[in-house]
Order: structure tokens, then sequence, then C-alpha cells
């Protein structure tokens, strides 16, 4: 199951909506100089350009405090030509992380990590929903990827994709387990999974005594090595695995289309008027 095409599928679907919307804007905050979050900003501004949205590219020293994010945080919050505010993570250890997420403006949170969207997502009621998560479910979809019913196993709890992933699959009505560094039998939960989600960023770590036949396996891990990015999931997976993401190119590509349909959603909530 390749991200990219289905990436690109949603990615031209943004640009279509982004021409009848009219000025999207989506603003990015880095604050220091980690070389990742540098990549993974200039990917997401490229792509927001393809799109025909227009991204604010903020930039603060890695001695920026709390309160001067917030402030920033707090401009782009009021500012009209503004539909999407991020903060690209991880932050300085001076800044609380979850201070700068409750800063944004829910309406503007396209990366979906305020506590009104985590709330809403809890609820089942519409949020802006993590990117990661909800390029889960889009390729799940467009592979017909049946969940109604299924038993779904989450390996990983963190706030932007072990979470949100089970809920998401939760709502969809799936029974849904998620297991964590503390579960004690992992094997007994994975081997049953129908649909089996590995969002840890340990390489290798599901091997195939861990998979059911024919299961669909959803590989999020990304870990840099001498060889390259590698995944969660052992390659040998495939084998066993009715239809399983590969990495690089699987669930990595729909992670940026997903935040600019999440801009586009932010956009049309605030020419609604809608408040979330
Ligand atoms: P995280 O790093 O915040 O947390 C890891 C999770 O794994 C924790 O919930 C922990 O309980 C669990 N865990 C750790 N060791 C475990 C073990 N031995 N058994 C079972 N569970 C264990 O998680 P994250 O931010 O969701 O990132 C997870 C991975 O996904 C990383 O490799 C990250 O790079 C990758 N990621 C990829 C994308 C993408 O676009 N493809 C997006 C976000 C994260």
């Amino acid at each position: 199951m390749l991200g990219q095409p289905v990436a690109e599928r949603v990615r031209a679907q943004v640009a279509r909506d982004v021409a009848d919307l009219g000025n999207v804007g989506l603003a990015t905050i880095l604050v220091g100089d980690d070389p990742a979050s540098e990549v993974y900003i200039g990917h997401k501004h490229k792509a927001a350009a393809e799109a025909g949205i227009r991204a604010v590219d903020k930039r603060l020293t890695g001695a920026t405090s709390q309160d001067e994010l917030v402030a920033l945080i707090g401009e782009l919050n009021a500012d009209d030509g503004i539909d999407g505010v991020l903060v690209q993570l991880p932050l300085p250890p001076q800044i609380d992380p979850a201070a700068a997420a409750t800063a944004i403006d829910p309406a503007k949170d396209v990366d979906g990590v305020n506590p009104v969207n985590a709330g809403l997502l809890y609820l089942g009621r519409p949020s802006l929903v993590p990117a990661t998560p909800l390029g889960i479910m889009q390729l799940l979809d467009e592979h017909d990827v049946r969940v109604e019913g299924a038993d779904a196993v989450v390996i990983g709890r963190s706030d932007i994709v072990g979470k949100p992933i089970a809920h998401l699959l939760l709502q969809r009505h799936a029974t849904v387990t998620i297991c964590h560094s503390r579960t004690r039998d992992l094997m007994q939960h994975t081997s049953r999974a129908d649909v089996l989600v590995a969002a840890v960023g340990v390489p290798g770590m599901v091997t195939r005594e861990m998979v059911k036949r024919n299961a669909t396996v959803i590989d999020v891990g990304i870990t840099r090595t001498d060889a390259g990015l590698v995944g969660d999931v052992d390659p040998s997976v495939s084998d066993i695995a009715g239809a399983m993401t590969p990495v690089p190119r699987g669930v990595g590509p729909l992670t940026i289309a997903m935040l600019l349909a999440n801009t586009v959603r932010a956009a049309r909530l605030k020419r609604a008027g809608t408040e979330l």
C-alpha cells in the first residue's frame, strides 16, 4: 500500500479547493535549528506552494522563551490572512509543547494538537485531527480495508499518532486495543489484529510471528539508520500480511497531504464562521 498515489490525489483536490476558496494561508513556526525539523518545514512549504497555499515561515531562535512563542502564536491567531498555524516539534526544553498547543486557536489548529480538538475527537465530533492518523484512514478507505467490526491493534499511544488513530478506528466501529511500552504480552494482542498500526520508532520490532495472516499492517515508524529510513515492521511481514505500507513511501507522504487538507478545512470553517 503505497502512500504516494493517495497523497497525490489528496494534494490535487487541495489545489482545486484552494483555487475555489481564493487566498488560503498557513503559518509554520520553527523554534531553534534542529536539522531534521528544518527539512520537514521545507517539505511542508514546498507542498503548500504547489497547492497554491500561501505559507508563512516564522523562525525563532533556540533561546526563545515560552511567552515569546505564545505571543507569536497569538499574533497569527489574530491574523485574518492566516487559516492554519503549526508549531514544529520538538521544541527546546524551556518551552512546554502543551502550552504551545493550547495557545493555538482551535479553529486554526491544523496539526490537531489543541486540547479542544483532542477532546472533540474523543467525543467523536468533527474537529481538526492530526495529519498522520487522518492519512492512515484515507489509505485504509482508498484500499477498501474493512474497519467496521475489525479487530484493530495500535502499538504506541502518542498524542499525534497512537491515541488519535485509535479514536478514528473506534469511530468507524473497529474493536480497538492500544498497546504501549508497558504492555505485558504484545504478541498476544498483535496476533489477533485484522488491522495493525505500529507507531513506536523501534526498527523492525513487529516480526512475522506477531502478525495474523492477511492482516492489514500500517507501519508509521520512521527511524534514520545508516541504511536509510527504517520502519517498525520487519519487511518479511509482507509475506504474511494481506496489505502493508512500506517505509519509506508508505504513510509518510500522506502526512503532508493531510496537513494541506486540514488547512483547507480550517479555511472553510473560518469562511463559514464556524467555531470549533
Ligand atoms: P512517541 O515517540 O511519542 O512514542 C512512542 C510510543 O511507542 C509510546 O507511546 C510508547 O508507549 C510506545 N512504545 C515504546 N516502546 C514500545 C515497546 N517496546 N512496545 C510497545 N510500545 C512501545 O511516538 P510518535 O511520535 O507517535 O512516533 C512513533 C514513530 O512514528 C516514530 O518513529 C516517528 O518518527 C514516527 N512518525 C511518523 C510519522 C509519519 O509521517 N510517517 C508521523 C509521526 C511519527
